[in-house]
């Protein structure tokens, strides 16, 4: 077995540095083999990460760069992650264990991402404003809400950073990145990256660690926008911290996202979609369609195909090409799946298939679960209330589409839904009464630069991507002119 790295570093003012903290361990979730040490930042080090994008904005230079530089920089990001996608990749599936052919498709779609808000940097800007007042002159311009402090999860480790970090650096905004401690390696690569293309030290600093880094960063005064990316229970703790100084937030949490199928469905194509909604990536994304509403007539039908399809799943290592579910990504989640399974079992759920490690050597070591369907589950069930963020889906049937739209509703969570109908008025209807951040029809688990993600209710606040994303990371500034030579009246200036 190769000894672990110890040479990866965190980025504080341009510097490469350890930390003062403790340094810890990362853990192949394959086979459970330590294969990297890395540094974890004090609060002394956090908040020398917020000095450096305090002085980068406020005297650097960095907010008044041109927007045909900021756009050139962030296109060079683009092409070295380009060149070094597959790197990129493998590290990543090495922190996680997500499949590679997922992971890979989604690290080269990052360069999209630099140029999509590259020509943002270019073009978005404020508007005039028609004034009843003679000589007046009003505009808006657009300018960098100041620091941004970004915090996210282990289970797209690069792509949630990117959703942040190119809106961010498109307009002018410093940030301190803090990546989740299962998958930090990554985020420092990608840090060399952001050098590598040229960005003014300062710009960007990432520290890693823990929660308790990620607690210092968001607390700190200095701070004036906190991006986060997580559960629901910490982005709770957050939208309190940050209550503190009125920091501006944007929240990307849980799901429970219904996928409903009605019975005029293609349901060729419906067992396709509640397939990948649910077990790519083994069911830790955010967005699974993790309740399938069913209608009652094709109930039997539809679960006796799924759980068919769900038993052809290919589990294994995922560098495998085959490969189509890979392992949990970490200990913590692997219990957390297995916890569920029990409780999902005691509130009376039918077991259809999955629920156990699987058997073989090749899974011995890891952290690897049968791909899990539970049939006839309730929506007031814990299973089909509480996030489980793994491969485990509940099939819930319906009666009709009013009660398809109230189970789909009857939930804390409002990040996303699929719906399956070949009924174009039916798919209209339903898509505006539930309550959604995202509503697909007839697919599932489409994300894209340009269009605006987030949810509604506990799964969030604000929205990534699309030009939604400008109004996260500027302020809007509204400025009069009054070009005329009248002297007015100090008390009544509208005379
Ligand atoms: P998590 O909330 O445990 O951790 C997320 C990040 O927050 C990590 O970097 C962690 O170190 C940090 N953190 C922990 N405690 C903190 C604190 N008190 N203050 C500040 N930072 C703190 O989430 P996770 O387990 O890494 O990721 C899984 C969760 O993320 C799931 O609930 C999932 O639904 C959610 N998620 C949401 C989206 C979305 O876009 N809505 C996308 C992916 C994941």
């Amino acid at each position: 077995m190769d000894e672990p790295r110890t040479d990866y570093l965190m980025l504080i003012g341009g510097e490469w540095t350890d930390g003062q903290g403790d340094p810890f361990s990362l853990v192949s979730p394959v086979d459970g083999q330590s294969w990297a040490v890395l540094p974890s930042a004090s609060q002394a080090d956090v908040a020398a990460a917020v000095a450096a994008a305090r002085t980068a904005f406020d005297t650097g230079g960095w907010p008044r760069t041109s927007p045909v530089r900021r756009a050139r920089l962030l296109r060079r990001l683009g092409e070295l992650i380009s060149e070094r996608a597959d790197d990129l990749a493998r590290l990543q599936v090495r922190e996680n264990g997500k499949v590679l052919r997922e992971v890979l498709a989604q690290t080269k779609g990052l360069t999209d991402y630099c140029n999509y808000f590259a020509g943002l940097a270019e073009t978005a800007g404020g508007y005039t404003i028609p004034s009843s007042a003679p000589d007046m002159f009003v505009y808006t311009v657009r300018e960098p809400v100041g620091v941004v402090a970004a915090v996210t999860p282990w289970n797209s480790p690069l792509a949630l950073l990117m959703w942040k970090l190119c809106p961010a650096l498109a307009m002018g905004n410093t940030m301190v990145v803090k990546p989740s401690e299962v998958t930090p390696a990554s985020t420092l690569v990608l840090g060399e990256m952001i050098e590598a293309a040229g960005f003014p030290a300062g710009v960007v600093n990432i520290v890693t660690g823990d929660g308790r880094v990620g607690a210092w960063l968001t607390a700190d005064d200095r701070i004036d926008k906190i991006a986060f990316t997580g559960s629901t229970h910490v982005g709770r703790q957050i939208a309190t911290t940050a209550a503190a100084h009125l920091t501006r937030i944007s929240l990307e949490l849980g799901g429970k996202s219904p996928n409903i199928v009605f019975a005029d469905a293609d349901l060729d194509r419906a067992v396709e979609g509640v397939v990948a909604g649910i077990f790519a990536a083994a069911g830790q994304t955010c967005l699974a369609g993790s309740r399938v509403l069913i209608a009652q007539e094709i109930y039997e039908e539809l679960a006796a195909r799924l759980v068919q399809r769900t038993e052809r799943i290919r589990l294994g290592h995922p560098l495998d090409p085959g490969t189509e579910m890979g392992p949990l990504s970490c200990r913590a989640q692997y219990d957390k799946v297995k916890h569920y399974v029990t409780v999902a079992l005691d509130e009376g759920a039918t077991l259809l298939t999955g629920g156990r490690h699987p058997s073989g050597a090749q899974f011995r070591d890891g952290l690897f679960m049968e791909p899990t369907v539970f049939g006839k589950v309730r929506n007031d069930m814990r299973i089909a209330q509480e996030e489980v963020f793994g491969p485990v889906v509940c099939l819930i049937p319906f009666v009709d589409e009013d009660e398809a739209i109230a189970i789909g509703n009857a939930s804390l969570y409002g990040l996303a839904a699929g719906v399956w109908t070949r009924d174009i008025a039916r798919a209209h209807r339903v898509c505006a009464r539930l309550r959604a951040g995202t509503v697909w029809i007839n697919t599932y688990r489409r994300t894209s630069y340009a269009v605006p993600f987030g949810g509604v209710r506990q799964s969030g606040l604000g929205r990534e991507n699309g030009a939604a994303a400008v109004e996260e990371y500027t302020e809007v500034k509204s400025v009069w002119i009054d070009s005329g030579s009248g002297i007015a009246d100090p008390f009544n200036p509208r005379a």
